[in-house]
């Protein structure tokens, strides 16, 4: 029998958790309750898009908690409403529907792209196209459509309609196309699959792919969304659009809100009745969402973010390069950025944890940096500190021990 009293927490055990608790923050960073300071570069795993307590956000969350919190779909939410249409004026869509996480936001889009073909005549097209290294989500399905092996272990039968190919393959793509594909998703950049871009070119050849088969295209931006890359959304800079996007992270701040938003043509199928969610869009997640879009459109916002990059890039070049047997690339959009390490990933994050700089493992080997889009020059020069003290203590502890035995 397990001694109950032994275990350190009543929390699922489902993460493995640094020893480390915040009371508080202030922008990009976050007051350990030993009084320590990190500098936040993980923002909770891109969401704090304004960094911690930003005043407008904070404004907004208070000021909306003394009139209403909740109210059901059932009636108008005018907060929710002008969101949608802010969302679509910034964007390719016509359509929104609000949820409560990124996993959610994926489920609705998927959704909606086999209820586009199922109302257009063709209830036989399910087929959804995916990548290698994709990441979109928790629920059964957005883990069929990730397709890891390591978290579909042990939860059942596979949801079906999901065939994966080689990320960013496109004759692979072409291949997997048939009578009953509906689909093709792809994040614009792999997030937790390790900061890998995918080409705008590719994401052009997917478009006249979807174009010429009659497919929908998909985007899950829940990562990239919202500034995240520099544009507003990640798929801006390729001159293409999809038909559809999830959203999710950074379009709360901090606040738990998703979305998926869609072209009127796209979400044709989805009528009263076809989805619902209780919290989606409520007016207190959908107040502080408009207080997000008022800051990240307000101008000169974005130029910050992509001014702090290119900083940022060149910096951790210049690291790479000082460093080989620590850092093996630098890669990623606006500021999701990645370092490619040559040293075990959890052993950076960790050296870097212990510099006060707070950072995100993924896969391949890499370790994200996603600071808030606030950040300013001299943060930007205070985590390039923090990272060259890392990297001299890595390097040195990665040293053969016959150079240092002379
Ligand atoms: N899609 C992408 C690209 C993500 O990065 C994530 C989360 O990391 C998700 C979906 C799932 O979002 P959530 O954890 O809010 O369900």
């Amino acid at each position: 029998m397990t001694d109950r009293f032994a275990v350190a927490s009543h929390l699922m055990p489902t993460y493995a958790r640094a020893d480390l608790a915040f009371e508080r923050g202030e922008g990009a960073w976050l007051i350990a309750t030993t009084g320590e300071r990190y500098l936040d570069f993980g923002s909770g795993v891109a969401v704090n898009v304004l960094g911690h307590a930003h005043p407008a956000l904070v404004e907004a969350l208070t000021d909306q908690a003394h009139k209403v919190w909740h109210v059901s779909n059932l009636f108008r939410i005018p907060e929710a409403e002008r969101l949608a249409d802010r969302l679509c004026a910034a964007s390719f869509a016509d359509l929104v529907f609000f949820c409560n996480s990124g996993a959610e936001a994926m489920e609705g889009a998927i959704k909606t792209a086999r209820k586009y073909h199922a109302v257009s005549g063709h209830p036989e097209r399910v087929d959804i196209i995916t990548y290698e290294g994709a990441f979109h989500g928790r629920t059964l399905a957005t883990l069929a459509a990730g397709g890891q092996k390591k978290y579909l272990e042990g939860f059942g039968p596979v949801a079906g309609g999901f065939i994966q190919v080689p990320f960013a393959d496109l004759e692979a793509t072409k291949k997997a196309v048939g009578p009953t594909t509906a689909a093709i998703l792809i994040e614009p950049v792999q997030g937790e699959g390790g900061v890998r871009v995918v080409p705008p070119e590719f994401l052009r050849q997917l478009r006249q792919l979807c174009d010429d088969n009659g497919l929908m295209l998909v985007f899950d931006e829940v990562q990239t969304g919202i500034g995240r890359t520099g544009d507003l959304f990640g798929y801006m800079h390729s001159g293409i659009a999809p038909d559809i996007m999830a959203l999710a992270k950074a379009l709360g701040g901090g606040f738990p809100i998703g979305a998926f938003v869609a072209t009127a043509e796209a979400g044709k199928g989805m009528t009263a009745g076809t989805h619902g969610s209780t919290f989606g869009g409520n007016p207190l997640a959908t107040r502080v969402g408009n207080a997000v879009l008022d800051v990240v459109l307000s101008p000169g916002f974005l130029e910050n973010t992509r001014r702090m990059s290119l900083l940022l890039k060149q910096r951790l070049a210049e690291l790479k390069d000082r460093y080989p047997s620590v850092i093996a690339e630098v890669r990623g959009e606006g500021l999701l950025l990645g370092l490619v390490c040559v040293v075990p990933n959890t052993d950076m994050v960790a050296a870097l944890r212990n510099e006060k700089l707070l950072t995100i493992a993924a896969g391949d080997n890499v370790v994200r940096l996603l600071p808030p889009l606030i950040i300013d020059d001299s943060q930007v020069a205070e985590a390039v500190a923090m990272i060259d003290r890392a990297c001299a203590k890595l390097a040195q502890a990665a040293k053969p021990v016959t150079e240092t035995a002379v």
